[in-house]
């Protein structure tokens, strides 16, 4: 259910699917944008993640 804020709002205390809880939201020409906390975090999960499967295959290069 899209909320419809006023013109002068530009952030938004809203519920994010991401972060399974209220965060601040980016709101522009009254209508939600993204959520700021997992902005703010930098990389996600599945990011991070990846990230550490390649420093691993970085030092332990695959033996033949
Ligand atoms: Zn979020």
């Amino acid at each position: 259910m899209p909320h419809h804020y006023q013109k002068w709002v530009t952030e938004a205390y809203e519920f994010c699917n991401t972060c399974n809880r209220l965060t601040m939201h980016y709101v522009s020409d009254g209508r939600r944008g993204r959520c700021k906390e997992h902005e703010a975090k930098g990389p996600t999960k599945a990011q991070q993640k990846r990230q550490e499967q390649q420093e691993k295959e970085k030092q332990n290069p695959r033996l033949f």
